[in-house]
């Protein structure tokens, strides 16, 4: 998504990927994740550049940050977050998905142990509730919440919950989700990533959020547009 406004010319990567939450992010199914910097990461690292040596991410590739310009907004964006009675936000944006049910928003979100083994098939309706990851429900007013920070990047889909969590884990990381399109993009043109969050990178993965996701991650496009035009 590209939109020039005056001298200013922004360009977005969104879309969706795969969520590493932790105890310490929260991250949901349909959350939506930000590239920003984070210690000497621009904001997505390409993971499958490095090799891991002893447990540590050695990082051989660079990729640039996003622009300034984006980068400036979202102080913005984060204080209107604070105010939901304020700013409709994400939330109101999402309301232009309402007449189309495929992007309604699933019932269930299922986060299981790194060690668990799916049961087969396209749902986990076959798999041990017993190895799911005690959550308590939300309870923010919003539909969804936003996490700002490292975004992997990888030719190779993340389908491995032990390999999720290190990355995750990693303090020079805190690696929020994977995808696998960001790092093609973001050195010939540097661009402001935005992900919906659509499955937890591990063997339970399925696509039962995948529209739902991207459509949080639109929205959320669409308040960051709204915000510049103002
Ligand atoms: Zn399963």
């Amino acid at each position: 998504m590209t939109r020039t406004f005056y001298k200013l010319r922004l360009v977005l990567m969104v879309g969706i990927a795969g969520g590493a939450p932790t105890s310490e992010q929260d991250i949901r199914l349909g959350d939506v994740v930000v590239s920003v910097p984070y210690k000497n990461i621009g904001g997505v690292v390409q993971f499958d550049m490095g090799k891991r040596i002893d447990g540590t991410f050695q990082r051989t590739g660079h990729l640039n940050s996003p622009p300034a310009q984006a980068l400036n907004i979202l102080p913005e964006i984060k204080r209107r977050h604070q105010f939901p009675d304020q700013y409709g936000g994400v939330d109101e944006h999402l309301k232009r998905f309402d007449n189309d049910t495929r992007f309604h928003r699933p019932s269930i979100d299922r986060l299981f142990r790194s060690d668990s083994k799916h049961q087969g098939g396209k749902s986990c309706e076959g798999c041990d509730s017993s190895e799911l990851v005690a959550r308590p429900p939300r309870t923010s007013p919003r539909a969804i919440d936003v996490f700002y920070g490292t975004i992997a990047s990888s030719n190779t889909l993340m389908k491995d919950a032990r390999a999720r969590d290190s990355y995750a884990h990693d303090p020079e990381l805190g690696v929020l989700c994977f995808e696998m399109e960001a790092a093609g993009l973001m050195n010939d043109s540097p661009c402001l990533v935005i992900r919906g969050i659509c499955d937890y990178c591990d063997l339970h993965k399925n696509d039962e959020w995948h529209y739902y996701a991207a459509a949080t991650a639109a929205a959320y496009a669409r308040e960051l547009l709204s915000v510049i035009e103002l």
